[in-house]
């Protein structure tokens, strides 16, 4: 519709509207002046897994050596090799609903089975440890938590992530923590990586991050996982050295400068700027009278659409179709009764949007 010249509002997309910032696009271009164009060891060159290492320190206390550290083709694809490496035909996956879309593909990929674990919107739907161990079973292997996280964002605070490592030391399970969006947290609040919280934990949690959301680095695909099992870092390794080789030896240069310069001001702008996007959301929502969990983290707004009688992909269609604005429908993410708004997004359009949205209410 936009190619045809229509004036769509896009709050669908799931990545920064920014543009990488240029002294990390300097960096990639120097890099191929310099010939930096080759191989690298497949889980990454030396100087970037270092520049991690201290990156966990410095912003999550977290001590992993450079060889506990492994650099992939973006966080989807670190989420894919712990998965692949870690779980088989039998294993069980625990993932919390809503989910991000690609976790219970990924669990299906390695032969293993997904058990979603609803959650509930009334506790911002962050996973309750009672509900996580009704489904824990001999099989179950791993669990994945997503913090700040996609679609809901909502953050887990020290407490919350305490009593959910209790359950997972208990019945020594294993914890991918996707903190992907760490970055983007509001209202003062803090990320906390749940494998700070003790060496037990340290022990069983493999982190994921990435520049992709932090840096507005989407399309130059680096992700990275750390993990202190050195036998999990190995497999991983393996796969990856078989499978994509090292991700791309440019964009890891311009990682290299974006996570060792961590320039704070412009952190502290670009999380400014989401904050107040997510605000004048908030506010065309209420005009709109549309309910929705308030997010914490993250750059999306997940909407309670059950009121409108309509399922979650009939909803967006009309929306789509009616007032030119898209959303996803929140199955997608395991709850046909929400749709999920993107405010990666200037505020004009915002504004716009949710104006549209209130109308295409109003002829329901
Ligand atoms: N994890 C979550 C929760 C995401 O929302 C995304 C991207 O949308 C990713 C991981 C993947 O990030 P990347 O682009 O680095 O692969």
């Amino acid at each position: 519709m936009m190619a045809q010249g229509q004036a769509v509002v896009n709050f669908a997309g799931g990545e920064p509207d920014f543009d990488t910032p240029e002294y990390i696009k300097k960096a990639a271009i120097k890099a191929i002046e310099e010939g930096f164009t080759k191989y690298t060891p497949a889980t990454g060159f030396p100087l970037l897994k270092e520049a991690i290492s201290r990156k966990f320190l410095r912003d999550n206390k977290l001590c992993y050596d450079p060889t506990q550290i492994v650099v992939n083709c973006g966080a989807k694809h670190s989420i894919y090799s712990i998965v692949q490496a870690l779980c088989e035909k039998g294993d069980e996956v625990i993932i919390p609903s809503p989910y991000w879309v690609s976790y219970p593909e990924m669990v299906a990929l390695a032969q293993a089975k997904t058990r979603f674990v609803n959650t509930d919107p009334g506790n911002n739907f962050k996973l309750e440890p009672k509900a996580l161990k009704r489904n824990i079973t001999a099989k179950t292997k791993l669990l994945i938590l997503n913090s700040p996280a996609n679609p809901t964002g909502s953050v887990y605070s020290k407490k919350e992530l305490q009593e959910i490592i209790d359950t997972v030391l208990k019945h020594k399970l294993y914890i991918i923590s996707d903190e992907i969006y760490e970055k983007l947290v509001y209202d003062g609040k803090k990320h906390v990586s749940c494998a700070s919280l003790d060496k037990s934990i340290f022990a069983r949690t493999i982190v994921v991050n990435g520049v992709s959301k932090s840096f507005a680095m989407t399309g130059w695909r680096i992700g990275y996982l750390a993990c202190a099992d050195k036998e999990i870092i190995k497999a991983i390794g393996n796969l990856q050295s078989h499978s994509t080789s090292n991700p791309c030896s440019i964009s890891q240069k311009a990682a290299l400068v974006a996570i060792s310069s961590a320039k704070d001001a412009l952190m502290q702008k670009m999380v400014k700027t989401f904050e107040d996007r997510r605000n004048c959301m908030m506010e065309g929502l209420d005009r709109a009278g549309l309910s929705y969990i308030k997010p914490e983290g993250a750059f999306y707004i997940f909407c309670n659409i059950k009121n409108t009688g309509l399922d979650s992909v009939s909803f967006s269609e009309k929306l789509l179709t009616k007032k030119e604005v898209a959303v996803i429908p929140g199955v997608a993410f395991g709850r046909d009764d929400y749709v999920r708004l993107s405010f990666a997004t200037n505020a004009e359009k915002i504004v716009e949007g949710t104006k549209r949205i209130h109308k295409f209410l109003n002829t329901l």
